[in-house]
């Protein structure tokens, strides 16, 4: 018999599935019974520094007294109410933040449950906005090795090998890839980087409702980090030939990369920006898709007379009370010094491990820290070293990498580093 309290590990096995698992071959799941800070506690008390932010969102670290304090107080009020016809304030109030803290043109915000969604609701405002002006558009222009969501339009301008789309053939709509940037983000900028690209848009530009690009740091994808100058190349090119820029900010969105949003590094600005992950601080899900004011009325000047979206928790107040809480932290500014730090820190103790046989290369930018390997991990393996070096760290593939919550400490975080090396070894 189970212990009522204790997590039931074997049913979990035989009838839970996790995020890309199998059912035939699950592998081992770790039970996690509370989370402080920057420290998951597993359910025999061993306690583990995070160095995943649970997939970048909990960048102020877990149980913040600020947000969990927002999400009661929220909670004795209303947890939910629909949004259609009726607004409230966390909201309204989340929505003014958004637009005060986007790019300038960016002033019309769509609420959604998730990312992947708000990558759907970016895309369909697109194709909207195409179609309102007579002149339907049905393709993306995107870069391989790109991550945008598991949602099919999402999937659809994913990664084809990683995330496979020969086995949705027939259904999942084909859209066009180029080639995906060479420069990173530190290198000198190399401008025949961008021929493909402009190439794929000079001969497609006529079909193509919008590009889509994840800015400065293609995540899930092949944790990449690539020149500014890309970015600012895309942004010229479609601005030339008049077709729309979508930045899926989700993962690098609040300060990840060292500014607030990654197309700063561009010094740019998209006409359409899905933000995510840790737009609640980790505590929940919630997205927003914001889209400039030409757009908007575009879509909505269109045969439909609005934009057809509209899931059942959109706004869900709860999640929003506690993105406000989240932003406010935000709003201290003290983000950018623990982030200058944790790159520094990187800086100092990845290219060490670069010296590494199994190591490729090493990379960092901001709180992201990334080392690639010559082969594939071998995941339960490994997973069980980490957890054995008291860090939680997650590879997938060739890649070993660290995205911490910015409130680590100098010493938690060379755990983190010292973990890798250790392992690595
Ligand atoms: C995680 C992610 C998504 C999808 O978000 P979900 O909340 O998992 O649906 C989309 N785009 C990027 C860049 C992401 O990192």
């Amino acid at each position: 018999m189970q212990k009522s309290n204790s997590i039931d590990i074997e049913f979990d096995k035989e009838h839970v599935w996790h995020p890309y698992t199998s059912t035939v071959t699950p592998l081992p799941c770790y039970p996690v019974t509370s989370a402080q800070g920057v420290y998951l506690t597993l359910e025999d008390g061993t306690k583990l520094i995070d160095g995943m932010s649970s997939w970048w969102s909990t960048i102020h670290g877990y149980n913040h007294p600020v947000l969990t304090e927002a999400a009661k107080a929220q909670l004795d009020k209303m947890s939910h109410v629909m949004f259609g016809g009726i607004t409230h304030q966390p909201a309204v109030e989340l929505c003014r933040k958004l637009v005060n803290i986007t790019p300038a043109p960016l002033e019309k915000v769509f609420l959604a449950d998730s990312g992947s969604v708000a990558v759907e609701v970016a895309l369909k405002m697109a194709l909207q906005y195409w179609h309102a002006k007579n002149e339907p558009r049905s393709k993306f222009l995107t870069v391989s090795h790109g991550y945008h969501g598991d949602t099919f339009a999402a999937m659809s301008v994913t990664d084809p090998a990683n995330s496979m789309h020969r086995i949705y053939k027939g259904f999942l709509p084909e859209h066009i890839f180029a080639k995906s940037p060479e420069c990173g983000f530190w290198d000198e900028w190399n401008e025949n980087d961008i021929n493909d690209f402009a190439e794929k848009l000079k001969q497609h530009h006529l079909d193509i409702a919008a590009v889509i690009i994840e800015p400065i740091v293609q995540g899930a994808g092949g944790m990449r980090l690539y020149h500014p100058m890309y970015l600012k190349r895309i942004r010229q090119l479609c601005d030339q030939y008049n077709i729309l820029l979508i930045a899926d900010e989700i993962a690098v969105g609040f300060g990840r990369t060292g500014k607030l949003f990654a197309c700063e590094h561009a010094d740019i600005s998209p006409d359409i920006m899905c933000l995510g992950k840790a737009l609640t601080g980790g505590y929940m899900t919630l997205s927003a898709t914001i889209t400039t004011k030409h757009v908007a009325d575009t879509v909505c000047s269109g045969e439909a007379q609005c934009f057809m979206h509209g899931p059942t928790f959109m706004g869900n107040p709860l999640a929003c009370a506690v993105a406000n809480a989240s932003l406010d932290i935000l709003a201290e500014n003290k983000w950018q010094q623990q982030v200058a730090s944790i790159e520094q820190q990187l800086a100092q103790e990845l290219p060490p491990i670069a010296e590494l046989e199994k190591v490729k290369s090493v990379r960092w930018l901001g709180a992201i820290g990334v080392v690639e390997l010559h082969q594939a991990v071998d995941m339960e393996t490994i997973q069980a070293a980490f957890v054995e070096q008291g860090v939680w760290i997650r590879p997938f593939g060739k890649l070993v990498y660290i995205m911490p919550p910015f409130i680590i400490t100098p010493s938690e975080l060379s755990h983190l580093t010292y973990a890798i090396k250790v392992i690595l070894s």
